[in-house]
């Protein structure tokens, strides 16, 4: 198949993995295979058909050059530590070099059973794989750091859980799978070359330029760091609320993973929680940034011994990291926030411009995404006035030309229409024209996420009438979530009360 694998995790010591082929499967159909990722990863697509794709990405033919392995974790889950974790339904194929020179895993998730199953059957249904595909994607169309969905296939057989559901298997792609979890693996068994050598290995595939530092662990944590307070507020600007930010789903190469439960928020509530195992809101939206803090801190307690031979010497420098974060958080998330308004300078007032917004959205049960979205129809129309009135010869005068649309949003406009004219008054200060601003602002505040309603929507199609034309339209759809599609405007509006989804399940 023209893949030139280079296995580097199953180079490392033994008790790193165990190895082991994936578990053959009965009828193995291929659902989706995504081509453009598959061109990115140097596969040479030419020579294999969908069965020939269908039996490799299902497990039953393994390619060559592949060492299949399950990596061992461990990892904090709700709080609780377990010190024993591992892919108990995923096996890592190997890994391939992309077109850009980049090393990438590629993991078979439903793969079977493993020595870290535990009690599971190690297999997926097809729904939260095709969950996975769409929210995955999507994420990766919307400008963030995310694994990636290679290929969804059939099993043809029947996977148990609270009825009998058919089997599938996602193909799943990523910067590498190390996860907070893989450090504190070696490190609750006292383990400490282990650890040295996994943040070897992991300096050497993700943060090279940290050798050089002169304490290179110590900035390790502070790489990984910097990337999750990038990483989490580029979830809060689009509402995405992961679900389940346990320290084995932390990435240490700063990509989203873990696609259980996660779900888009529709109508704007920092309290909103959607996974059915959360029951105490843990992973609430709002509390996103704090639980990724948290994870960090246990990524840190690792590699004390790393950074100083004394690890008590360590705890100082390596808790300022940590002490850090809340501050580079609140940087790139009010970066990003100022770009949705349309801002392009800085303002001391800008953060309390930007609260009062979400706010007044909260307290008049806006969609997020949508509210966002009419504010730029809400510039662009101000632009036009502007422009208009420019050539009459006459002054804007700056009242609210075309916001029609977001204002009906609002159940007490008179709300919004405070909030705007602060809006509007500080966007009068800014360099740029209202045409700019319009349009910057689209490229940043999508039209399309994959809304929870929606999804549910294409996996019953699939599940219950093995339909896949609502999950084939909604990727196409999502593939380009910053342009205007008017075709496929139905994707774009809230769920009526009665489409409204309000749990979802890891279906594990
Ligand atoms: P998750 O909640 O998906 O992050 O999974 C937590 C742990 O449970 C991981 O070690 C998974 O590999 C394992 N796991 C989840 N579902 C299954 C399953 N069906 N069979 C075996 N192990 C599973
Ligand atoms: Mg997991």
């Amino acid at each position: 198949m023209g893949w030139a694998f280079s296995n580097s995790y199953a180079a490392l010591p033994g008790h790193f993995f165990s190895r082991l082929d994936p578990a053959a499967v009965a009828g193995p159909r291929l659902i989706k295979f995504n081509e453009p990722l598959g061109f990115e990863l140097g596969l040479d697509r030419g020579r294999l058909d969908g069965p020939a794709l269908a039996s490799i990405f299902s497990g039953n033919s393994i390619p060559s050059g592949a060492e299949p392995i399950a990596m061992a974790y461990a990892g904090h889950q709700f709080g609780h530590f377990v010190p024993q974790l591992g892919d108990g339904r995923a096996i890592l194929l190997g890994e391939v070099t992309d077109r850009h020179g980049v090393r990438r895993d590629v993991q078979l998730k439903g793969s079977g059973r493993t020595p870290y199953s535990r009690g599971g059957d190690g297999r997926a249904a097809l729904g939260p794989v095709l969950r996975e595909y769409l929210v995955s994607e999507a994420m990766h169309a919307l400008g963030i750091a995310t694994t990636r969905a290679l290929a969804a296939v059939a099993t043809g057989e029947v996977v148990f859980r609270d009825a009998r559901l058919p089997g599938a298997i996602l193909t799943r792609v990523a910067a590498s799978h190390v996860r907070v979890g893989t450090f504190q693996f070696f490190a609750a068994r006292a383990d400490l070359d282990g650890v040295k050598t996994l943040a070897d290995y992991v300096i050497d595939r993700h943060y090279p330029d940290v050798k050089s530092a002169e304490r290179p662990y110590l900035e390790l944590l502070r790489c990984v760091t910097r990337r999750h307070a990038e990483l989490v507020a580029a979830w809060m600007h689009v509402g995405f609320i992961h679900g389940v930010m346990n320290t084995d789903n932390t990435a240490v190469s700063g990509e989203t993973i873990d696609f259980g439960p996660c779900a888009f928020m529709d109508a704007y509530d920092p309290a909103t929680v959607f996974s059915s195992i959360d029951a105490r809101g843990r992973y609430r939206f709002e509390n996103q940034p704090a639980a990724a803090q948290w994870n960090l801190a246990r990524f840190a307690e690792t590699l004390l011994p790393l950074i100083d031979a004394d690890g008590g010497r360590a705890v100082e420098p390596a808790t300022e990291v940590i002490a850090a974060y809340p501050a580079q958080f609140e940087e790139r998330w009010l970066a990003g926030m100022r770009a949705k308004l349309g801002l392009f300078t800085q303002e001391s007032g800008d953060a309390e411009l930007v609260r009062a917004w979400l706010d007044v959205m909260h307290r008049n049960q806006c969609d997020y995404t949508l509210a966002f979205r009419r504010l730029c129809d809400a510039a662009a129309a101000d632009a036009a006035a502007a422009d208009a009135a420019a050539a009459d010869g006459e002054a804007a005068d700056g009242a609210a030309a075309g916001d029609a649309g977001l204002r009906d949003m609002f159940e007490r406009p008179g709300e919004y229409l405070e909030w705007a004219a602060n809006w509007r008054a500080r966007v009068a200060r800014e360099p740029k024209s209202g045409g700019e601003r319009a349009r910057a602002m689209r490229r940043v505040n999508p039209a399309f996420i994959p809304r929870n309603h929606r999804i549910e929507q294409a996996i019953a199609a699939a599940v219950e009438r093995e339909d896949f034309a609502p999950f084939e339209e909604m990727l196409q759809v999502l593939s380009q979530p910053y342009v205007h599609q008017p075709r496929y405007e139905a994707y774009a509006r809230p769920p009526q009360p009665g489409e409204k989804v309000l749990q979802t399940f890891c279906g594990t």
